[in-house]
């Protein structure tokens, strides 16, 4: 294989898309899987839309994603006279002509073609002008767009072999004279995109199917340009249940890639979701490491059809499609925990819980405080919400785990506090002996151990469920446990109240 050279060029009109992740995530691992070079592009040539906060938060999106770049970003307005320069070059060599016609005139040749139910296609009236009456129009100052000019003698189709759908060829007689230059003189997409590619000596060109319509036609300006063509890998949609595309629009910030880094998610752990959105390796295997995929991955078993985005807008349980929260669970328990530890402090950090102890001193708790209670997380924000309380005292108590579990034993505003006295008198405060210990108060009360435990763990952590509680009581520590069951009386005036 030659020198694998791939890109990404988004246009940054918006924020970083799942879906665009794919692309720039599929294009990633087949250059790192080829030794290639992946290219970053800005195609802001559309400088309406084209904005700085989107610029910024695209590359941040894939930095965040772990999606690294070896050139660029390369923007695309810096080659303005390259793409004027080349639009010129295929007039001058009769590849393309400058076309008078009016939006009018040609708004009145589509309704005509509408209404008589014929597909439309520019008409080819400017293709036939003379080179003197070219030369009067621009004398007039008539303004002009310039057109592709598709050879269309002796029929004939453009085909290539796509990476991923095979053989695709479509005739020329279904490619209309594109426009490729503005009226304003601004070079479009079509063209632009091909002159940056060829610049760029882009060797596989991996993108979605929404472009399939594209490729034929530039095709037609690579040969053009006698330029060499590359290889085309077209990726299926990722569609909502409704079969509709995924937007903003219809479905809000988690379509966005900022989405899942403010969730907790762990980049990785979306980029694996990711992944599965048109890709498999031809087994049930879901899970890969960054290492093991670009071992794996080939752009010939990227899916055909189009994969779905499993989201359903008014379930409370998923906040996202449940595979994504599923792989992001899977990874949030068998990550080495020195990865979780920095992922908790960068997001401890923001929210004021960091503890610099925690990186020094305490650094041996800290990690073993948070292999106990991964367990049942989903994302790394639930380490400073639903884990609050074995890092600060202002954990909130879900309203089940008080009602269950205090407020429907009175006596819990007595036994609480004497549980503290009884851990307080305790030479040590290990496992063995908290367990002990509870168990035999339960005993002498002629109560299940359950009601002291439950009962302990709604006060201590404000939940109804977790890990083991002995283990619990043990990581937050005595003085923390003591002082919370001392409290159970405020949190009855609290609930009763
Ligand atoms: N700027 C185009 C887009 O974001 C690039 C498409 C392509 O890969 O050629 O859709």
């Amino acid at each position: 294989m030659p020198e694998v050279r791939v890109r990404f060029p988004p246009s940054p009109t918006g924020y970083l898309h799942i879906g665009g992740a794919r692309t720039a995530l599929y294009n990633w691992l087949f250059a790192k899987k080829h030794n290639g070079k992946l290219i970053l592009r800005i195609e802001d040539t559309d400088t309406e839309r084209s904005t700085q906060e989107s610029i910024d938060g695209i590359i941040e999106g894939l930095e965040w994603l772990g999606i690294t770049w070896d050139e660029g970003p390369y923007f695309q307005t810096e080659f303005s006279e390259e793409h004027v320069a080349r639009a010129r070059q295929l007039v001058a060599d009769g590849h393309a002509y400058k076309c008078f016609c009016s939006k009018e005139e040609l708004d009145r040749k589509r309704d005509v073609a509408q209404e008589a139910k014929q597909e439309y296609g520019y008409d080819g009236t400017c293709r036939r002008l003379s080179a003197a009456e070219v030369a009067e129009k621009e004398a007039g100052g008539q303004p002009f767009v310039v057109r592709f000019k598709v050879e269309r003698e002796g029929g004939g189709e453009v085909s290539f072999d796509d990476k991923v759908l095979g053989r695709v060829s479509r005739s020329v007689n279904d490619i209309e004279d594109f426009v490729i230059v503005r009226s304003n003189g601004k070079p479009l997409y079509l063209l632009c995109n091909v002159v940056d590619d060829i610049r760029d000596r882009i060797s596989h060109v991996i993108r979605g199917q929404d472009h399939l319509g594209n490729t034929s036609k530039q095709i037609l300006i690579y040969r053009a340009l006698g330029a060499q063509v590359p290889e085309f890998a077209h990726m299926p949609l990722t569609l909502d249940l409704n079969k509709a595309k995924i937007s903003k629009r219809s479905h809000g910030e988690i379509v966005a890639v900022q989405f899942y880094k403010q969730r907790g998610f762990i980049p990785w752990a979306l980029a694996n979701f990711l992944l599965l959105l048109g890709w498999s390796g031809g087994d049930d295997r879901e899970i890969y490491s960054r290492e093991e995929l670009i071992d794996a991955f080939v752009l010939e078993r990227i899916n055909k059809s189009n994969s779905i985005f499993n989201y359903r807008k008014d379930d409370p349980k998923f906040f996202t499609d449940p595979k994504a929260i599923s792989i992001n669970e899977h990874y949030l328990r068998t990550m080495p925990i020195e990865e979780i530890a920095a992922l908790v402090e960068a997001d401890f950090k923001t929210q004021g819980l960091w503890d610099d102890a925690y990186g020094t001193t305490r650094r041996a708790w800290f990690l073993e405080t948070l292999l106990l209670i991964r367990e049942r997380f989903h994302t790394i924000k639930d380490f400073a919400e639903m884990g609050r309380a074995y890092f600060a005292d202002d954990y909130a108590f879900e309203e089940a785990a008080v009602r269950k579990n205090v407020l429907k034993y009175p006596e819990l505003k007595e036994w609480m506090p004497a549980l503290a006295d009884r851990f307080d008198a305790l030479p040590d405060f290990n496992l063995e002996a908290v367990e002990g210990l509870l168990r035999t108060m339960a005993e002498e009360l002629g109560v299940k151990p359950g009601v002291l435990i439950n009962g302990a763990r709604a006060v201590v952590t404000g939940r109804l469920a977790g890990p083991s509680m002995f283990e619990v009581l043990v990581t937050i520590g005595r003085a923390r446990v003591t002082a919370r069951l001392r409290q159970v009386g405020e949190l009855f005036a609290r609930f009763e109240g």
